[in-house]
């Protein structure tokens, strides 16, 4: 692998076999994976911002935290040793560990937004084309493979609601994604719009130092209440288990408690409902009103389980520091809201915690032999490739097991066919139905009653299309896919080699399971 910083003269074009697209927690990742199984290959990963981290580097409210257990959202590959749920800050810190340890930094472009991306047929390549932030020239790189870890939304503009009268307001109103540390809230009155994790994780930390803290909601969510620590990884490393062993033993339980849990809100939704209560009343009180506030009109899970550690959001409000309101809003005043009942919540300060805006592979215009790639016109291969848009994959986690889980799985996958690819001499790859596909349904990427979280639902139609068998969806199941992705036939009908299905060769490629 070499490692030679490229810093290409503006007009320049620099060769790698893979492009990288970000360096969020999927990019740093899939490098590593690429290091690692394809030690021959060159690749630089671009990166528009000016250091590593995506999501967690982004966001930067009070408390900014994980909400899965960083022993599965940790990579596989390296063991985690603090708390389960841990800050950006340290999950920072654990990414910025991976880069240090296997080399990655100097393979990475920071300050390199990509601004164009076109395959050529003709010579098997993509051209990328990224403006260097640092002096607004436009440089250019072409590849083999594109892997897309660009994660799925718009880093610098968040999604809020166009809501009447916010030019009348007089306090500061400001989108949780983009809230900036130097804004003190001691003392304030401080009203977040919006449920679900990011509110659940603003709320704990606004009411330590806020006069007062009021969650206007406009439907309830689920929480999921629970002390901030592993008893087998504590018991684990108290019996001098080495700490390697630790992560896989304890990835394993984790991974198998949330399989028994996603299955049961899905068998039994109500009695889970009734296990969820019983956890917010050890932190709430015995006798903490779940009406109307704390019943959702979903299933669990249909959208994200929002975590809360050591029951902090339920503690705030049997503290009497938090009122939850559940209701629209209908306008802004000068003082604060007013919703649709005609309730007027008066504030210092408005969180908008209301979510992404959707953006679609980094919002970077693609061609394919000169014609422009509409990503709705195209069918997912198990949400990761897409037919018509050749040696390109996209790195689309889990939203109800920890993100970074197919990352590691997806890592294997590119490696493997790179590899095949190698193997067969073949330059290009695509997917492409099958004559029993032909009469497949074609439908939207979200399975609306399997999980459709508002972000997603609003911009359906500028996600890729999927059928309705396992190959052509993402069906947001790690459990069956760590068995099924691992387990692809690189030879199988639905890959083309050079434009040409392989003879089918009785051979499976197994590689290890997560
Ligand atoms: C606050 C918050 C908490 C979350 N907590 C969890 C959790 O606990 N567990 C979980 O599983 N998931 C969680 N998620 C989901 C989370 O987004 C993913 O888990 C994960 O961090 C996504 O990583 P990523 O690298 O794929 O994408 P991102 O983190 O979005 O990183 C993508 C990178 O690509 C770069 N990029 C994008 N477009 C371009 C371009 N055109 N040119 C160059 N660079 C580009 C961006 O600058 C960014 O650095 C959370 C999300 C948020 C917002």
């Amino acid at each position: 692998m070499s490692a030679t910083k490229i810093q290409p003269k503006a007009g320049s074009t620099t060769h790698v076999d893979v492009v990288i697209v970000g360096a969020g927690i999927s990019g740093i990742g899939s490098a590593y994976h690429l290091q690692q199984q394809c030690p021959g290959k060159t690749y630089a990963i671009l990166e528009m911002k000016e250091t590593f981290g995506g999501t967690w580097e982004t966001h930067k409210y009070p408390g900014v935290r994980s909400d899965s257990d960083l022993y599965t959202f940790g990579y596989r590959f390296k063991p985690w040793v603090g708390t389960p749920i841990a800050s950006a800050e340290e999950i920072l810190k654990y990414m910025g560990e991976v880069i240090e340890e296997n080399g990655i930094g100097p393979h990475i472009r920071y300050g390199h937004r990509i601004t164009r991306s076109s395959w050529s047929s003709k010579d098997n390549l993509w051209t990328v084309e990224a403006t260097r932030l640092a002096d607004k020239a436009t440089v250019t790189f072409t590849c083999n493979f594109l892997w897309m870890c660009q994660g799925y939304y718009d880093h610098e503009k968040p999604y809020t609601p166009d809501w009447p009268g916010m030019d009348k307001y007089k306090g500061l109103l400001v989108h949780a994604q983009l809230w900036d540390p130097k804004i003190d809230y001691t003392g304030k009155r401080v009203l977040v719009i919006g449920s679900g994790a990011t509110a659940a994780t603003v709320i704990p930390a606004f009411a330590e130092k806020a006069a007062h803290v009021t969650m206007l909601q406009r439907s309830p969510t689920y929480f999921f209440c629970s002390e901030n620590k592993n008893e087998l990884a504590d018991r684990l490393r108290q019996i001098g288990i080495d700490e390697p062993t630790i992560h896989r033993v304890v990835r394993a339980q984790i991974m198998h408690d949330q399989d028994m849990m996603t299955r049961r809100c899905l068998e039994e939704p109500d009695a889970v409902f009734e296990e969820l209560k019983a956890l917010i009343r050890n932190y709430a009180g015995a006798d903490f009103q779940f009406e109307p506030h704390f019943i959702p009109k979903y299933r669990p899970w249909q959208q994200r389980l929002a975590f809360c550690p050591e029951g902090d959001v339920f503690k705030a409000a049997a503290a009497g520091k938090l009122t939850v309101v559940t209701d629209t809003l209908q306008t802004f005043t000068e003082k604060g809201v007013r919703t649709t009942s005609g309730e007027e919540i008066e504030a210092d300060i408005i969180v908008a915690a209301t979510g992404f805006r959707l953006s679609v592979m980094g919002d970077i215009p693609f061609s394919v032999d000169g014609k422009a790639v509409n990503w709705h016109d195209t069918i997912n291969y198990r949400g990761m490739m897409f037919t018509g848009v050749p040696n390109l994959l996209w790195v689309f986690g889990y939203f109800r097991a920890s993100w970074t889980l197919r990352v590691d799985m997806l890592g294997d996958f590119v490696c493997n066919l790179l590899n095949h690819m190698d193997e067969i001499g073949a330059k290009r790859i695509d997917v492409a139905l099958r004559d029993e596909d032909k009469n497949m349904q074609i439908l939207p990427w979200i399975e609306a009653d399997n999980f459709n979280p508002n972000y997603l639902m609003r911009d359906i139609d500028l996600l890729p299309r999927r059928g309705d068998k396992p190959e052509w969806r993402h069906n947001q199941d790690y459990w069956a896919e760590r068995v099924e992705i691992p387990g692809t036939d690189l030879d199988g009908s639905e890959f083309l080699y050079d434009g040409r299905r392989r003879a089918k060769v009785a051979k499976v490629r197994k590689i290890g399971v997560a």
